[in-house]
C-alpha cells in the first residue's frame, strides 16, 4: 500500500470511529420519551408500519405540537411524530389539519368522525393521571388550574367537592378524570402549577385497565348481554349433599 493510500485508510478508519463515538454517546444519552401521539394515530403496531415518517403532520400543526423523534428521543421510532404536553399540549383544532394531512392514514380519520364530520372530542391521544400526593388541591388548597384548562370541562375533568375532615370547615375541590371523555390533549398538564405537573397525560396501554367479561354491570343497559352463550343456573347435586350429612357421626 502506498503512503498516500495509507494515509487515507487511516483519514476513513478515524472518521468512522468519530461517527461511531459520536452515535455511541448520542444513544447514552438518549432520553425515554412517552409515545403520544398525534390524534387519531392507529394502534402503535399498525400506526408504525403506517406511517412513512413524512413529517406532513408536524408541518400542518399550528400550534407546533407535533415533533418528529429524533435519535435522542428513545423508544419512539425514528421519525415519527409525537407530542409532550408539558412542553406544548394539543389545542385540539376543531378542522384537525394533522390528521387530515396524512397521507397513509397513519393518522385515521374514520377514529374521529362522527355523523359524517370530524370530531376532535373523539380523540384518544392519552389519558391524564392525578398524582394526588402533588396536586395541591389535595392539601385542601383551591386550585382548579387543570379544571379550567381543559376543554372537555366537567366530562374529561371534574370537581368532586369533599369534607376537609382534617379543618373540619373547608372543602377539598379534587381534579377527577373520566378516561370515556379524555382525549389525552395535555392542556391541563401544561396549566398544572407544580413544579413538575401533577396531572400527566400518559399513553392509554398504560393506564386503562380491561376487568375481562365475567363482570357485569347490571346497571348499564345491555351489559347482560355478554351472559347470553353462559349457562347461569345453579347445578348442586343434592345427593351429594346429604352422602356428606350422613357420611360421618356428628
Ligand atoms: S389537533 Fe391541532 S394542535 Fe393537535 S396535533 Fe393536530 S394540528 Fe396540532
Ligand atoms: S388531557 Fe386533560 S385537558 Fe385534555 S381532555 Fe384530558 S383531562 Fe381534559
Ligand atoms: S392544576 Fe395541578 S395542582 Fe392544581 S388542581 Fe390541577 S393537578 Fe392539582
Amino acid at each position: 500500500m502506498q503512503r498516500r493510500d495509507a494515509i487515507k485508510t487511516g483519514f476513513s478508519l478515524v472518521g468512522l470511529l468519530a461517527a461511531g463515538s459520536f452515535v455511541y454517546k448520542e444513544y447514552a444519552n438518549a432520553k425515554p420519551v412517552l409515545k403520544l401521539r398525534p390524534p387519531a394515530a392507529l394502534d402503535e403496531d399498525e400506526f408504525l408500519t403506517r406511517c412513512i415518517r413524512c413529517g406532513l403532520c408536524v408541518e400542518a400543526c399550528p400550534f407546533d405540537t407535533l415533533k418528529l423523534a429524533e435519535f435522542k428521543d428513545s423508544g419512539v421510532g425514528i421519525g415519527t411524530p409525537f407530542f409532550t404536553p408539558r412542553d406544548i399540549p394539543c389545542y385540539m383544532c376543531e378542522d384537525i389539519p394533522c390528521v387530515v394531512e396524512c397521507p397513509t392514514e397513519a393518522l385515521d380519520p374514520k377514529l374521529v368522525t362522527k355523523d359524517g364530520a370530524l370530531d376532535i372530542n373523539m380523540a384518544k391521544m392519552g389519558v391524564a393521571v392525578v398524582d394526588e400526593k402533588n396536586c395541591v388541591a389535595y392539601f385542601g388548597i383551591q386550585c382548579d388550574a387543570c379544571y379550567r384548562a381543559c376543554p372537555l370541562i366537567d366530562k374529561a375533568l371534574w370537581i368532586d367537592y369533599k369534607r376537609n375532615e382534617r379543618t373540619g370547615k373547608h372543602a377539598f375541590l379534587l381534579p377527577i378524570v373520566d378516561s370515556d371523555y379524555c382525549t389525552g390533549c395535555g392542556k391541563c398538564e401544561i396549566a398544572c402549577i407544580t413544579d413538575k405537573a401533577a396531572i400527566t397525560v400518559l399513553p392509554r396501554d398504560m393506564v386503562i385497565g380491561k376487568v375481562g367479561d365475567n363482570y357485569v354491570k347490571g346497571w348499564v343497559e345491555g351489559d347482560d348481554a355478554k351472559l347470553k352463550d353462559v349457562d347461569t343456573k345453579m347445578h348442586l347435586d343434592s345427593k351429594k349433599g346429604i352422602k356428606y350429612l350422613n357420611e360421618d357421626e356428628l
